[in-house]
């Protein structure tokens, strides 16, 4: 649980992101994984369990900043960002690590362990 991951996670940068290490738990390359756990969490559902994101509210700041993003291409809700403290294009993954205040991978293993790909 308490890995140390020695590689630093640029948070604006989700196109060229590369992830040789595979994770100690399972044989599957983190790049799948984190792939999998990206398609199959639902992000307003997971957002949904820590606070309510229809009104808007961000509850880092406190503005109303929230937004959550249609992707375009396949029209699930899958981006958002607060645009006054954490402006950006963000995924579930970078949510949970955002709002859990922990690392990448933890936040991986979390929503890996919430799909049940990991125990
Ligand atoms: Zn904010």
């Amino acid at each position: 649980m308490d890995k140390v991951h020695d590689q630093d996670y640029i948070a604006n940068d989700t196109s060229e992101q590369v992830h040789n290490d595979q994770d100690q738990n399972t044989d599957i390359p983190y790049a799948e994984l984190s792939g999998m756990v990206i398609e199959t969490n639902d992000l307003k559902e997971v957002i949904s369990r820590y606070f309510d994101p229809t009104d808007g509210y961000c509850p880092k700041c406190g503005q109303q900043d929230f937004v959550i993003m249609r992707n375009a291409k396949n029209g699930r809700l899958e981006a958002w960002c607060c645009f006054n403290c954490y402006n950006g294009v963000y995924d579930v993954i970078e949510f949970v690590l955002w709002i859990e205040d922990i690392d990448e991978t933890e936040a991986v293993r979390q929503l890996a362990t919430q799909i049940e790909i990991l125990e």
